[in-house]
């Protein structure tokens, strides 16, 4: 058998899977992974033998694959922006659509002298280096309530920014959670302990987990293979967002901004809870696709308001 037959077979193996979207791409990036070289080695090398030694493993990659294991996961990488990031299955896959989130803070940071930036919910912490990567005279926090993901994200962060980059926690949104023993052993920064030695920021942004809970079982194997934690954003999948929303008014400088990412069909209602909140200055961002994927709005504090600063 030759490398062109076995990537042939394999394909035609996924395509029975009726989750399984992209049956091609997924048998050559996994054969890639099993041989050690990139996709375009296999088209150029395509005739050559494939070695049995090879088959054992490319077997077990395609059985996890078509168990409904992710690509990213079985290769333990993603690609997000132009960096390669580390995932596993304790952190969210990164998305193209989350891509948008990075685009929009980007622009929102254009003019802000030395901004501080937070984000929430971090995951494999792939929002925070690429902004960090793309805008490096910014401050960047981040915080996961995971800490499985916290050590995923700093190990990101340590292998693709110079050190020290970005200050990691553990918190629940807002509310650091106490240091463990692991976070000593990691060397996780935590905040200044909030919200007695407040810091305000300049921009906070997330993607929260935004699935409603009744649409969980509904999703593909590969999404329900990812962290609940990461996706389930309760009834409506509003609430996370809708706390947010209610707290980072308490951590942002006046003028701040705050970026979430959404499905495109909760965006009317998270405008209106912007609206109700006091935000201003409401605007949506398109992902690849076309659709509204990311809100984002300002608080400008009245003076004597409930900010105070
Ligand atoms: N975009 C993800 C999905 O539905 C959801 C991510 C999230 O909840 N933050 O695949």
């Amino acid at each position: 058998m030759c490398i062109r037959e076995a990537l042939a077979q394999a394909a035609a193996e996924l395509k029975k899977i009726p989750h399984i979207g992209t049956p091609s791409l997924d048998a050559s990036l996994l054969l890639a992974e099993v041989l050690q070289k990139d996709r375009v080695w296999l088209i150029a090398e395509a005739s050559r033998p494939f070695d049995e030694k090879d088959l054992h493993k490319f077997q077990s990659f395609l059985r996890r694959r078509r168990g409904g294991d992710s690509v990213a996961y079985i290769l333990g990488r993603r690609e997000f922006g132009s960096l390669m990031f580390t995932v596993c299955p304790a952190v969210l896959v990164p998305r193209p659509d989350t891509e948008t989130l990075v685009e929009a803070a980007l622009e929102n940071l254009k003019g802000k002298k030395s901004p501080t930036v937070l984000e929430i919910c971090t995951g494999s912490g792939a929002v925070a280096v690429a902004l960090k990567n793309e805008a490096p005279e910014t401050e960047i926090y981040a915080s996961d309530i995971s800490a499985a993901a916290l050590e995923i994200a700093a190990a990101n962060a340590a292998r693709l920014l110079p050190e020290k980059s970005i200050r990691f926690f553990q918190a629940d949104l807002f509310t650091p959670l106490p240091k463990t023993e692991s976070d000593i052993k990691q060397n996780f920064t935590p905040l200044p302990a909030m919200p007695e030695e407040r810091l305000f920021f300049s921009l906070i942004l997330a993607n929260p987990p935004y699935v409603p809970s009744a649409e969980i079982e509904g999703l593909s194997p590969d999404v329900r293979a990812e962290p609940r934690i990461a996706l389930d954003g309760g009834p409506d999948g509003l609430s996370l967002i809708r706390r947010i929303i209610h707290e980072a008014p308490g951590h942002l400088e006046n003028g701040g901004s705050l970026l979430l990412e959404a499905d495109p069909r909760q965006m009317e209602s998270i405008r209106a809870l912007l609206v109700r909140e006091g935000y201003t200055d409401i605007q949506t961002y398109k992902d690849l696709s076309g659709a509204e994927r990311v809100i984002g709005a300002s608080l400008i504090f009245e003076p004597g308001g409930k900010n105070g600063n």
